[in-house]
């Protein structure tokens, strides 16, 4: 598996998502919390955009 690097820390990793609110690839420690959508969607916020009430009140409102 290739080397990804972390947008929002820098850190160089295995593993990135891309968070669905700034579109950020991030690693797990980036991550502020991650759920899945009816089974087919997984949404993930990192710890920027749960800083931002607005973002984190969509993502809690995403069902
Ligand atoms: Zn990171
Ligand atoms: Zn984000």
């Amino acid at each position: 598996m290739m080397i990804k690097r972390c947008e929002r820390c820098g850190r160089e990793t295995h593993f990135v998502e891309k968070c669905a609110f700034c579109n950020k690839y991030v690693c797990r420690s980036c991550e502020h919390a991650a759920k899945n959508i009816r089974k087919v969607r997984r949404i993930v916020i990192c710890k920027t955009c749960f800083g931002d009430a607005a973002k984190m009140k969509k993502y809690e409102n995403m069902k």
